[in-house]
């Protein structure tokens, strides 16, 4: 019997001389033998639970319910040969279970707060709906515009007084988007409109849609986009020996109010010439280090499917490219885009090499049945579908909401993988940006609380992505390593590697025999 058994056996040993009521006697007695009787260890955990809180709150032992010792030592006995593992009464009742209650504690205002602070559009899809009636009247869209991507670009919103007539505007902020939009583009697909919850005075989507004052009033002086001088060839962008950028083109279906490519976005759509492609191409097919190419934008899904077709061919036929990703944001703003000839196009690719498609969810309430079943035919056809977020002031940037955030994507098969501080090159969004400490302490809080795969990495772009994230090690000495836990801020002392072994190859493994 081991030390924890023992303590729950001498603390239920203790004659506490209580007056239990009859039926209690009988039904303890009955819960005795159920335990002795079957070949479970739960009947045998809950009876002695529940005997220990009979002697705890209530003063009545065992004995004063006439088991004796022998007997509950038997049976304390049986739990270990019952489990596969030898696991103990004591070591479940009396360790795990308090530790299992402990982690529990830990996400305890989570779970009652996520579903009404950072409600998935899952969730709010009955309001969406009546969203999007609305809007459609407004626009005077038909019952086959809604579900057409061409519908949903033919109808867009980019101007303030279609805006005002799809969600209600206070005319003050009338007036403040016509002055923002005389500078800056304001672009909505009527879908994505339809996620801006009324009467939500700052709404996390209407926050990423439709820009404010700040835009313009801000102060500060625009850097140029890094990639002016990290730009080799027409089209590319590259920081990384191995991998680069192609900006294939600068149209997306929503621009958004935090857009690290606004220099790149400009002011109209562009269609670039097949010249421009085939000297991206050119300087990719002479340069053999590059083995992962990103497309990106704008919106890679922007692009015609042909297009598309034809880029991801074109970079099929060069031996070193490995892989390739898309960079598109279109399944969250129009993922009626998502049709079976796009799908088509990217498993055929991902047959030649893997496919990743990198997506930008940055509020729960952007994935609806929608948009998660965008992303679950998607996740079916290439490698991997990605999640790069941006950390936002009012729009994701607490516990709940990233936390939130990371567990709805991941159950719409989109697997965390950034999250990025707000840019500091654009003084146009100095008031969205949240500072590092904030930052760190959301990303830091999910280890330990949700699944390992839905915590991405904490990233500043800074000439190249920079990781952000707090060190877990305290310290090193000795060969010991004093780490800190994230969920409990509990140190763990954890052995280095062995100085002494790593390193001397002359006796390692099989070259102890080498001639
Ligand atoms: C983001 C980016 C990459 C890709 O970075 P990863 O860390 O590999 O995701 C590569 N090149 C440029 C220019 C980029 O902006
Ligand atoms: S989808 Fe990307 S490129 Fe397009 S506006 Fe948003 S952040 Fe910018």
């Amino acid at each position: 019997m081991d030390m924890f058994t023992r303590e729950i056996l001498d603390e239920l040993a203790v004659p506490v001389g209580g007056k239990p009521e009859p039926v209690l006697a009988k039904e303890i007695r009955l819960g005795f033998e159920q335990a002795v009787a079957g070949n479970k260890t739960r009947p045998i955990l809950e009876f002695f639970a529940r005997l220990t809180e009979l002697s705890r709150e209530r003063g009545i032992g065992p004995q004063d319910l006439g088991l004796t010792k022998d007997e509950l030592e038997k049976l304390a006995a049986k739990h270990e040969e019952i489990d596969e593992h030898g696991v103990t009464l004591g070591g479940r009742l009396g360790q795990a279970r308090p530790i299992v209650q402990t982690a529990n504690d830990r996400v305890a205002e989570y779970i009652a707060k996520k579903d009404q602070e950072a409600p998935s559009g899952i969730q709010l899809w009955e309001r969406v709906l009546e969203n999007q009636a609305r809007i459609m009247a407004a626009l005077g869209m038909s019952k086959t515009d809604w579900p057409s991507y061409e519908g949903q670009l033919r109808h867009r919103i980019d101007d303030v007084a279609t805006l005002a007539k799809c969600i209600e505007l206070p005319a003050g902020a009338i007036a403040e988007v016509t002055r923002v939009t005389k500078n800056y583009r304001m672009r909505l697909t009527p879908y994505y409109a339809s996620l801006i919850m009324p009467g939500e005075v700052n709404d996390p989507v209407l926050l990423q849609s439709v820009p404010t004052a700040e835009m313009v009033d801000n102060q500060g002086v625009e850097l140029p986009p890094v990639a002016s001088d990290h730009s080799p060839a027409r089209l590319v962008d590259q920081f990384y020996p191995r991998v680069l950028t192609i900006k294939a083109t600068n149209m997306c279906a929503m621009y958004c109010t935090h857009c690290l490519r606004i220099a790149h976005i400009g002011k109209h759509d562009q269609v670039y010439g097949k010249e421009a492609y085939s000297e991206a191409l050119e300087y990719i097919r002479g340069n053999d280090l590059i083995r992962d190419v990103l497309i990106t934008g704008g919106d890679a899904f922007a692009l015609p499917n042909k297009h598309l077709a034809w880029l991801l061919a074109e970079l099929d036929s060069i031996d070193h490219v490995k892989v390739k990703r898309l960079g598109t944001r279109i399944p969250v703003t129009a993922p009626m885009r998502v049709d079976e000839e796009l799908l088509d196009i990217l498993e055929a690719s991902d047959e030649r090499g893997p496919v990743r498609v990198v997506t930008q969810i940055n509020t729960a309430q952007e994935i609806t049945p929608t948009s998660a079943t965008a992303f679950r035919k998607i996740s079916r056809r290439v490698t991997a579908v990605m999640n790069q977020a941006v950390l936002l002031r009012g729009i994701n940037d607490n516990r709940i909401k990233m936390w939130k955030l990371c567990e709805t994507i991941q159950e719409a098969h989109v697997r965390p993988y950034y999250v990025f501080n707000c840019s500091y090159r654009n003084p146009q969004y100095a008031h969205m940006r949240v500072p590092l400490s904030v930052g760190q302490d959301i990303i830091e809080s999910m280890y330990g609380n949700i699944s390992g795969d839905a915590i991405p990495r904490y990233i500043a772009t800074a000439g190249g992505k920079v990781p952000l994230h707090r060190s877990n090690v305290v310290k090193v000495e000795n060969g010991m390593i004093t780490l800190k836990k994230p969920w409990s801020g509990e140190e763990a002392v954890y052995p280095d590697a062995d100085s002494k072994l790593y390193g001397h190859d002359e006796d390692f493994a099989f070259m102890r025999h080498a001639g």
